[in-house]
């Protein structure tokens, strides 16, 4: 449940030594400012946005984060994927940043958790009800292995997707008419629906842009960065939100942000150097080659 949201105290993020800068540069009109110094906090997804889809790389972006922490502007990661999904990816980028997982579900800050959403076993009571009149298979229904199938992920990262807390992954049996009563049942019951790829995600009434209002501060320019539908409310959200192009002909629609000419990781670093490169951030004195 929502539950009551105390100010996150960022153990790991040094809020108050962010970069101050004169804020220079506002190319969407969004940032609204106290005391004209501005400090900086970039939020983005993950998949095809920070990480390339297709060879999980982050390289093209690593400069960037250099750059990044040697300013003191923290990288909170806003992702569909679990938390347990994030920890065995993030020590690549050695980030200890908070982080949102499961679409806006939940922010986790060191040790403690800021929930958004429905815990998954509210979402797998509420579901029962609705298993006579609708043909559906959850991860809850089956094992690994078959997860394994769905996905096309090994086991020990179908193991990690599988280690949901605020979701269930669901794939749909039944007829396209059948799918849309099912999600307005699902509404009815205090819940929302999330059409990804193979699976219809069930989850609590959030999104990715709920956690930003918790994350703001007074005079932090939040600068958030995605590729697909779930990504937008984080976006607009945002001051600054940025579309990372995707592969293909694939063009998110949204009003008012920024675009990156190249997908994934490539058009990460691209539109991040832009902006640290608008708001006078100097470059990393690490020699990434
Ligand atoms: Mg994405």
């Amino acid at each position: 449940m929502g539950g009551v949201l105390a100010p996150i105290t960022f153990p790991f993020c040094d809020v108050e030594n962010f970069c101050v800068r004169d804020l220079a540069w506002d190319p969407l009109g969004k940032v609204t400012v106290v005391d004209k110094t501005m400090r900086l906090m970039v939020v983005s997804d993950l998949d095809g946005s920070l990480l390339d889809h297709d060879d999980y790389s982050f390289d093209p972006v690593l400069p960037v984060l250099d750059r990044m922490d040697e300013a003191g502007i923290p990288l909170i990661v806003n992702t569909s994927k679990t938390r347990a999904e994030w920890l065995a990816l993030r020590g690549e980028l050695g980030n200890l940043e908070p982080f949102i997982v499961e679409n806006g579900s939940a922010i986790y800050d060191g040790g403690e958790v800021q929930t958004f959403g429905v815990s998954r076993v509210e979402i797998l009571e509420s579901l029962k009800s609705l298993r006579s009149k609708f043909k559906f298979k959850g991860y809850s229904d089956v094992g690994v292995p078959e997860i394994m199938q769905w996905t096309g992920l090994e086991r020990q990262s179908a193991e990690r997707s599988a280690d949901r807390h605020f979701s269930e992954p669901l794939v749909w049996q039944d007829s396209l008419e059948k799918e849309e009563e099912f999600c307005e049942l699902v509404k009815e019951r205090g819940l929302t629906t999330l059409r990804g790829g193979r699976f219809l995600h069930v989850l609590g009434q959030t999104d990715k842009g709920k956690p930003l209002e918790h994350l703001r501060k007074e005079n932090v320019a939040i600068i958030s960065l995605g590729d697909r539908p779930n990504d937008l409310a984080m976006l607009e959200a945002a001051d600054i939100g940025v579309v990372i192009k995707a592969p293909g002909d694939y063009i998110l629609e949204a009003v008012d942000m920024l675009r990156s000419t190249e997908t994934g990781p490539r058009g990460w670093a691209e539109m991040m150097t832009q902006i640290l490169d608008q708001f006078q951030i100097p470059y990393s004195t690490i020699n990434n080659g």
